[in-house]
């Protein structure tokens, strides 16, 4: 069902991963596109790979880093010139860090982690916001199990993902009179990038003996697919979804609910 049609949905981090898997689904859902990246390979590729596969919808693609305010203000002004709305937002672009226990973990690092995960979906919505109050809209923030749990050796990602959980629910009280439902998702390990490079910094000499444990301890017995988030991300942002707002929800297999042994 073409329940996207005529809609615009920024993507951020929409060259790969998570972010690339829900423009695919949009996209075959006929939603229009605003992928932002710093990556510009990555965001040239994207952008060509949805051209080809979805011929009826209109995708633009916008470099930018968006810890850098200045370039978020710019990729919702792009898109408002290029659509006219701004009808649904993936706040999604993110990064790990380096993993190091918290005495060791280098400053510099912390910080980036805080300006591109916390700092860049605070102005993401800064900015998106203010353009949903005429027409409504639905936005989705890109939080982790990390925002729910603690997790060892990654403390930045686990301070900006709760903070991304935090903000959703803010969000979701002040806007909800304009029609803005704000959510967040917690995936569990999913297998993208991130999650690649994650496992080969946990065993250097065999990051597929890493997965195959991360995968032992889960209930489901196996990581999860991007395919997988993208279908929950098109439902929170598609107008069937018309009461969930303030929640954060994990898409982790069970995992998070684990207290003792499977
Ligand atoms: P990924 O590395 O495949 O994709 C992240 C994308 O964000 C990349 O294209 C990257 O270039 C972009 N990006 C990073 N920093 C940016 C910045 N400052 N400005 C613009 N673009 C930037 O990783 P992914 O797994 O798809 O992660 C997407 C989001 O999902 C992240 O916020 C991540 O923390 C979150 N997440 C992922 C998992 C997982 O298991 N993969 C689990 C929980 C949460």
């Amino acid at each position: 069902m073409k329940n996207f049609k005529n809609k615009t949905i920024i993507i951020t981090g929409g060259a790969s991963g998570l972010g690339l898997a829900a423009a695919k689904e949009l996209a075959s859902k006929g939603g229009n596109l605003s992928l932002v990246d710093y990556d510009e390979e990555g965001l040239k590729k994207a952008k060509e790979e949805l051209k080809n596969e979805f011929l009826d919808i209109k995708v633009i693609s916008i470099l930018a880093d968006v810890s850098e305010e200045e370039a978020v203000k710019n990729y919702v002004k792009t898109t408002l010139k290029e659509f006219g709305s701004i009808d649904g937002f993936l706040n999604n672009a993110g990064i790990e860090g380096d993993q190091a226990p918290m005495d060791e973990y280098d400053v510099d690092v912390f910080k980036k982690v805080v300006d591109i995960n916390l700092m860049g979906v605070f102005y993401g919505l800064k900015y998106v916001l203010p353009e949903m109050k005429e027409n409504g809209g639905k936005i989705v923030n890109m939080s982790s199990v990390g925002g729910l749990r603690g997790v060892i050796n990654i403390t930045p990602y686990v301070a900006t993902k709760h903070s991304v959980a935090g903000m959703t629910k803010s969000a979701a009280m002040e806007f909800a009179k304009y029609n803005i439902l704000t959510n967040a998702l917690a995936p569990g390990a999913i297998l993208t990038n991130m999650v690649a490079e994650s496992m080969k910094k946990v065993n250097p000499e065999n990051p597929k003996k890493a997965e195959e444990e991360f995968a032992k301890r889960n209930p489901m017995g196996r990581l999860g697919r991007p395919e997988e988030v993208a279908k929950v991300v098109a439902f929170l942002l598609s107008d069937d979804n018309s009461y969930i707002n303030g929640q954060v929800i994990a898409i982790d297999g069970g995992e998070s609910n684990i207290y003792g042994n499977l």
